[in-house]
């Protein structure tokens, strides 16, 4: 009785070795291999040879910030600072005085970029739609302030991309 066991699991053994053989002979896993990649290879495509290709962007794509304008030049903000109240980072910084003409806007408004974690608090709080966050998301800094976004460069950013932020919140505007 154990010589025919033996025998019978000897047999099964020698079944794998030669199923094995043969698909190492005949490539088996190559072609295999080779099989998934034409199945992708017409397949659409979803990746982007980034940066040469962009990925699509959304209206409420939340990027580097800008203070925007009302169209004759005026400064949106009205320094309320409900924008540095709910900011979770603790990443804005304001202070405010009145004007000669009896309005309040800021003296200073800095975001620092390296405490912000892009969550839109602050545009989502602006009752003005001051301070958002446009669709920039390729920048850097060598030297140390450059994350540091000052009053002057959040207009700037905010005069150089007003037509796509207005756009941006023409596009968003049934949804809120
Ligand atoms: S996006 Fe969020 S973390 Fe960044 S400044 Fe605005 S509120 Fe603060
Ligand atoms: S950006 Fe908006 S929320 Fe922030 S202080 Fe100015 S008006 Fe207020």
């Amino acid at each position: 009785m154990p010589y025919l066991q033996s025998c019978h699991l000897g047999l099964h053994e020698e079944k794998i070795i030669m199923k094995d053989y043969i698909s190492r002979l005949f490539l088996w896993e190559l072609f295999q291999g080779l099989g998934v990649t034409g199945k992708y290879l017409f397949a659409k495509k979803i990746t982007v040879q980034y940066p040469e290709e962009k990925a699509p962007q959304s209206p409420r794509f939340r990027g580097r910030h800008a203070l925007r304008r009302y169209p004759n030049g005026e400064e949106r903000c009205i320094a309320c600072k409900l924008c540095e109240a709910v900011c979770p980072a603790l990443a804005i910084t304001i202070e405010a005085a009145p004007r000669e003409d009896g309005t309040r806007r800021t003296t200073r408004y800095d975001i620092d970029l390296t405490k912000c974690i892009f969550c839109g608090f602050c545009e989502e709080s602006c009752p003005v739609d001051s301070i958002v966050e446009t669709r920039i998301f390729e920048y850097h800094g060598e030297q140390r302030g450059d994350l540091l976004m000052t009053k002057e460069k959040l207009l700037a950013a905010g005069d150089q991309l007003e037509k796509q932020l207005a756009a941006d919140r023409a596009l968003d505007a049934p949804y809120r």
